[in-house]
């Protein structure tokens, strides 16, 4: 089994120097990610050749002479936005991602440290030593045992100040052979079906959160709303020009907070709820069966727009896919354009009229079994993927 790497994740308490520190090193990354983003989109654009790595880091030694200010935030938290940066353009070049656009500031601010000697340190009190900040107040640190690898400072659009540590563990102990195999398929009411008939429901924390964020959202716009002078028309775009810049509004400032605190409670809780998912699914199988989605294009099918976003079962995958790796599970996967659910998981014949999402159950027309959608096929993705597995090796 490989080592581990695991992510803690906590709350930290900057002081007023800590924080004005932390923005600066915010500003500088933000500054180097846009400045060599601008100049591979030129390359891109002129050569039909983006830049490397390398490159734009030879080009940062040069640029933090003339910009000396660069100098006083931590260095590897400039290379690691560089890093960030090349990555996107690479998995841009994948089709994994849309192209890589531009940090704006308050959009999810954060840096990251690599850990160099002993610069990012656990106390023993709980608290933490970050890079250029020092003695740090921290909350909820569960870190033990482990070489500390990064760590990522995040300001939160809601004012809160976080750290995610990456660090390095021992390899778990894996989890005793269980004997069952499992196919999943994402659900259209429910969360994910499993092949052996379970539902698993969408946590009901969605609804009665989905609303309140509804309504707090639609407070924040009427905010907007009555400070809006008029609407200007630009390259057919409308803009709205303000009486006050919404930075001075205190209300409105006060209310996008408040959403933004109800956008952090939602992705905690799910993420919460996607780790006791797949733990258990881990746990109870040792082969795990499941389609190869395609994010983007389902993005852009309309119908299959659904209440948990594809985010989450991106997130979702990538769980299983690690823990898999931890505890010695296996998970195989079908491509993305296998017709599991028009395919009759008994004879194996094709029903084309079930392409139609609103049919719920539907009977063989060759050997007359009864289907529920979801389940039928979920078992194809089992059949598919061990079919798959023993033609590949
Ligand atoms: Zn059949």
């Amino acid at each position: 089994m490989a080592d581990r790497f695991m992510y803690d994740r906590f709350r930290i308490y900057p002081d007023e120097k800590q924080t004005a520190a932390a923005f600066q090193t915010l500003g500088s990354c933000r500054y180097v990610y846009n400045l060599y983003l601008n100049s591979w989109d030129t390359c891109l654009r002129h050569t039909g050749q983006g830049m490397s790595y390398t490159e734009c880091f030879q080009s940062l030694i040069e640029l933090k002479k003339v910009h000396t200010w660069l100098r006083s935030s931590d260095s590897s938290a400039l290379t690691n936005s560089l890093r960030n940066l090349s990555r996107a353009f690479q998995e841009y070049s994948m089709h994994r991602r849309s192209y890589p656009s531009f940090h704006r500031k308050g959009h999810r601010d954060s840096y990251t440290c690599t850990n160099s000697g002993s610069s990012i340190r656990v106390l023993n009190n709980g608290n933490v030593i970050l890079p250029g900040l020092g003695k740090t107040r921290a909350r909820g640190l569960r870190f033990l045992k482990g070489i500390i690898c990064s760590a990522t400072v995040i300001y939160e659009t809601t004012g809160k100040w976080y750290c995610s540590l990456l660090y390095k563990t021992a390899p778990a102990v894996p989890f005793p052979v269980s004997g069952k195999t499992v196919g999943i398929d994402l659900g259209i009411h429910d969360y994910l079906i499993l092949s052996d008939g379970t539902r698993i429901p969408n946590p009901r924390f969605m609804d009665s959160l989905a609303k309140k964020l509804a309504r707090e959202q639609r407070k924040l716009d009427r905010k907007r709303k009555a400070n809006t002078l008029y609407y200007a028309e630009i390259e057919g775009k409308r803009i709205p020009v303000f009486r006050r810049p919404l930075k001075d509004c205190r209300n409105y400032q006060k209310q996008k907070k408040r959403v933004a605190r109800i956008y952090e409670k939602i992705r905690f809780c799910r993420l919460d709820f996607e780790h006791k998912l797949s733990t258990e699914l881990i746990k109870n199988h040792d082969v795990i069966c499941m389609e190869d989605l395609d994010v983007r294009g389902m993005l852009a099918d309309k119908r299959m727009s659904r209440q948990i976003s594809d985010v989450s079962w991106s997130e979702f995958t990538s769980m299983l896919e690690y823990k898999a790796s931890w505890y010695g599970r296996k998970i195989l996967r079908v491509p993305r354009f296998y017709p599991s659910s028009q395919i009759c998981s008994v004879c194996g014949s094709v029903n084309n009229a079930v392409k139609d999402l609103s049919i719920r159950t539907w009977e063989c027309p060759l050997c007359h079994s009864i289907h529920d959608r979801d389940i039928n096929a979920a078992r194809n993705i089992k059949k598919e993927a061990l079919k798959r597995a023993v033609l590949h090796g």
